[in-house]
């Protein structure tokens, strides 16, 4: 149960001396109640207050890390059930599985070409989270030819999946380094297993015939001191995971310790389609990593797309700096386009004016990260804010000319525009698709 803003006031010096930069202890029991803050910020509080209040505050859920420094995903740490309620911490990882019974050639082509996927959505690049290795030959030897090609040919952090302690030894030896996620320990080899991850420092996957099996499982590994877990309560039928994973998230943040690490979901359907569907349900709810069948670059962009639409902190808007930005080598005589900084927003307008061939400048206002018209219509994109913009901007010193275009569904905004920046005001397309044909018919610095 959280603790309330007045029970953690009771903890507290109540000496309002202000060092946490709140105006009073009460203000700053508040915000901790409310997750603004961590206890750390009172550097007055006596021992056993700091220890409540730390314990009362750490996260349900573990931070697992796996791969190698710099290039590891970072899954846990959950707080909520509910986007709303705050946000997700982490996205889940993307893994597509390969199996050690293909010929080594096949192998390398799958790795190389699974490494090199890129998507760019909102100027940003999005690929292929890990590699899951499959030992489903039963062959120690193949493991680790496969193993050998990932480390050559991939930097992507790596599930190394068997069930023999042996196999799992013998690829460890080489690819420990990597701190790669150890699939799995399950109760015929879980002492072998947790030896393995704690003699390389490493994740481990604990894998369950269902809940009770589960815990009971996690808690032999605890006990044995490995606290680098990983959560797969065996289902792998779609209604069964997602009732799982549900339990696991519920029972975590009820702080039921066994239930306190990420967890792992399979989507491993022969069809395609089906495995894509399956695996667009367990990032939702809530798979720290899902690992997949399928390859195709059109399945794994619609998953990048899903996760990217929900892991997302509800509470800041997807804006974009507001400055000057340039769309291809523009001149003296270039197009200045207005628009709002709704990362959206922007990334249409860019990649429409890039489709023109058309070299010229935009300037997205800022917005608070609202769109053309809700911006307009909640008094964000005004005559002054775009004046403001072309003015803090310095766009005057870019060009020579004193033209600037604004979208179509703010074509009121034009005449108090011109009369606040002295700027000619050109009533640009109602939609950033009408822009290669409106600079080409309409533009004339
Ligand atoms: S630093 Fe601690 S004692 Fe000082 S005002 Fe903040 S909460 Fe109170």
């Amino acid at each position: 149960m959280a603790l309330t803003g007045l029970e953690i006031f009771k903890q507290l010096p109540q000496t309002n001396c202000k060092d946490c930069a709140f105006p009073t202890c009460l203000a700053f029991a508040v915000a901790l109640a409310s997750g603004k803050v961590t206890p750390e910020k009172c550097p007055h509080l006596s021992a056993s207050a700091r220890a409540m209040l730390t314990t009362a505050f750490a996260p349900p859920m573990a931070l697992i890390k796996i791969g190698p420094p710099g290039q590891e995903l970072v899954i846990g740490n959950e707080t909520v059930l509910f986007r709303h309620e705050k946000r997700f911490e982490h996205a889940p990882g993307l893994a597509v599985l390969i199996k050690d019974n293909l010929p080594v050639a096949e192998i390398t082509t799958k790795i190389s070409y699974l490494s090199s996927v890129v998507f760019k959505r909102l100027g940003e690049n999005y690929g292929l989270d890990l590699l899951a290795l499959e030992n489903c030959s039963g062959e120690p030897a193949n493991f680790k030819k496969m193993v050998a090609v990932a480390i050559e040919k991939s930097n992507l952090p790596l599930i190394l999946m068997s069930e023999n302690p042996e196999a799992m030894a013998a690829v460890l030896s080489m690819a420990a380094q990597r701190k790669p996620l150890i699939y799995s320990a399950q109760s015929t080899n879980y002492q072998e297993m947790t030896g393995l991850a704690q003699k390389y420092n490493l994740p481990l996957a604990v894998k369950g015939k269902g809940l009770d099996e589960l815990a009971a499982l996690v808690e032999k590994i605890t006990a044995l001191g490995h606290e680098q877990l990983v959560l797969d309560t065996g289902a792998r039928e779609t209604s069964q995971v997602l009732f799982e994973q549900t339990q696991l998230r519920r029972l975590a943040l009820n702080r039921f310790k066994p239930f306190g690490y990420p967890t792992i979901a399979f989507a491993l359907d022969k069809d395609p389609i089906q495995s894509v569907v399956k695996a667009g349900v367990f990032l939702i709810k809530y798979a720290g990593i899902v690992v997949l069948t399928s390859d195709h670059p059109a399945d794994l962009l619609s998953l990048i797309t899903l996760r990217l639409n929900i892991y997302s902190d509800p509470q800041k808007p997807m804006a974009v700096e507001s400055k000057i930005y340039p769309v291809g080598n523009p001149g003296k005589d270039a197009p200045v386009v207005i628009t709002t900084n709704f990362s959206l927003t922007y990334y249409c307008v860019a990649n429409d004016f890039e489709a023109s061939r058309i070299p010229g400048y935009i300037i997205p206002v800022d917005t608070d990260g609202a769109s053309v018209l809700t911006s307009w219509a909640a008094g964000k994109l005004t005559a002054e804010k775009i004046s403001e913009a072309l003015q803090n901007s310095g766009i005057a010193e870019r060009v020579t000319h004193r033209k600037v275009i604004i979208p179509g569904g703010v074509a009121m905004l034009s005449k108090r525009l011109t009369g606040l920046s002295g700027w000619e005001v050109l009533v640009g397309p109602r939609e950033s698709s009408g822009i290669p044909s409106f600079l080409k018919r309409e533009w004339v610095p």
